[in-house]
């Protein structure tokens, strides 16, 4: 599905059912398109005073709050980078790449 701005050819309405209502926001951590879903997720965390959003798939925000804490996530802001260094973010980054926007993984809840 290829992005088509040019609105001068006029055959090209005809087919004109993909209606593209948004730029579609690639994921902050996995660089993947965003599915139906999008978490609008803090880099710093709200109680931390972050106020920037940044798009994600729910998945991949589960990973982080899986493998960081509030104090470490804070620390990292919005170096994404520096989440990607770590081997369980990276690894699942690798993994989640081929998957479908939509795919969800059931996860195991932390009981707090
Ligand atoms: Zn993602």
């Amino acid at each position: 599905m290829a992005r088509k701005h040019s609105k001068h050819g006029s055959y090209e309405d005809v087919h004109g059912e993909v209606e593209e209502l948004a730029p579609v926001a690639p994921c902050w951590l996995c660089g993947r398109p965003t599915g139906k879903t999008i978490v609008w997720h803090h880099p710093v965390p709200k109680s931390r005073g972050g106020r920037d959003v940044v798009p994600m798939h729910p998945i991949c925000q589960q990973t982080l709050i899986a493998n960081f804490t509030n104090s470490e996530l804070q620390r990292y802001g919005m170096d994404v980078e520096g989440l990607l260094a770590n081997p369980a973010v990276r690894k699942f980054v690798d993994w989640v790449a081929n998957k479908d926007p939509d795919f969800t993984a059931p996860q195991a809840k932390k009981q707090r």
